[in-house]
């Protein structure tokens, strides 16, 4: 009897889990898209993230791993504008899927839907290793990211029609908080306007565009290429002649340049989040935004 009753239980629950399986397998490159496909789509997707906060999204290695995960997948969210480059096409051809091939509709790059910053008007050799389709790091300005959160909403809806009322409908509410969280954002964040700011890599082009805050130099001497001790002795001296807030940079950046260049000047060097899971407490878009603020509000006097 004993028996019976827990393989009618167990017959139960396969069902349940059953009735509520996701119906898209979704590979995201990185966790921010993760995060908003998992916003947006609830339990009717599966979400795996290619990369973690703290892994560098410009370089990863092709494992197997990934590539059996790109065979399995619906559908690919990634930043595009080539942020990817060194990687996805890759683990694309090796996983033969052609549902997530560039330009099917299993393929949503984010950059592709919104307006770029820093697109160069020529490319060489001598500008280091650019981001030659504009600047992928398109997630931290919140207006954008509601634009692209508008495309993939629909691009679930399309891609699972049977379900396209319940992706609708999650992407209205997230709208709606998404908006409200925004404006109370953009309030918060008036005292960092024309503020500037010494950044490692230009990951943050688009937070600054949208809160109106001046870039006032790289560690890096060239996109893509590593702090010397000569270009950090040339900030130094440009540095100290009109002293920025902070240094910053992310949780996936070694943060020795930071500090040597902080040392050097006594201007504060500040990692902030960049991503989903870059902090402890953030565990999603609101709290990336809500802690990338406090940070750096916090070195406002
Ligand atoms: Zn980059």
């Amino acid at each position: 009897m004993h028996y019976y009753r827990r393989f009618l239980l167990l017959i139960l629950v396969m069902g349940i889990a059953e009735s509520s399986a996701a119906a898209l397998s979704v590979f995201a490159c990185e966790p921010e898209w993760a995060s908003l496909t998992r916003a947006l789509g609830g339990d009717r997707v599966a979400v795996v993230s290619a990369t973690t906060a703290h892994q560098d999204p410009h370089r990863i290695e092709a494992r197997p791993s990934l590539i059996a995960k790109v065979r399995r997948a619906d559908l690919l969210v990634c930043s595009g504008a080539e942020l990817e480059i060194g990687w996805l096409p890759m683990l694309q051809r090796q996983a033969g899927n052609r549902k997530v091939m560039p330009g099917q509709a299993g393929y949503f790059a984010a950059a592709d839907h919104i307006g770029r910053l820093g697109i160069p008007d020529r490319i060489d050799r001598s500008m280091g290793d650019v981001h030659a389709s504009g600047n992928p790091h398109v997630h931290l300005d919140p207006r954008r990211l509601k634009t692209i959160a508008t495309a993939l909403g629909e691009r679930l809806a399309s891609l699972d029609s049977s379900n396209a009322a319940h992706y609708r409908e999650r992407l209205a509410s997230f709208i709606l908080r998404w908006d409200e969280a925004t404006m109370r954002w953009q309030e918060r964040a008036q005292p960092l306007r024309g503020k500037r700011l010494v950044v490692h890599h230009q990951d943050w082009e688009y937070l600054f565009d949208w809160l109106g805050i001046v870039r006032a130099g790289s560690l890096e001497p060239k996109p893509g290429l590593p702090a010397s001790s000569g270009h950090l002795a040339k900030l130094k001296k440009a540095l100290l002649a009109e002293p920025p807030l902070a240094i910053i940079h992310t949780h996936y950046q070694s943060p020795k340049a930071a500090r040597r260049l902080s040392q050097l000047t006594g201007i504060p060097a500040v990692e902030l989040p960049y991503t989903v899971g870059g902090a402890e407490n953030v565990v999603d878009l609101f709290t990336l935004f809500d802690e990338t603020l406090q940070r750096l509000l916090a070195l406002v006097p």
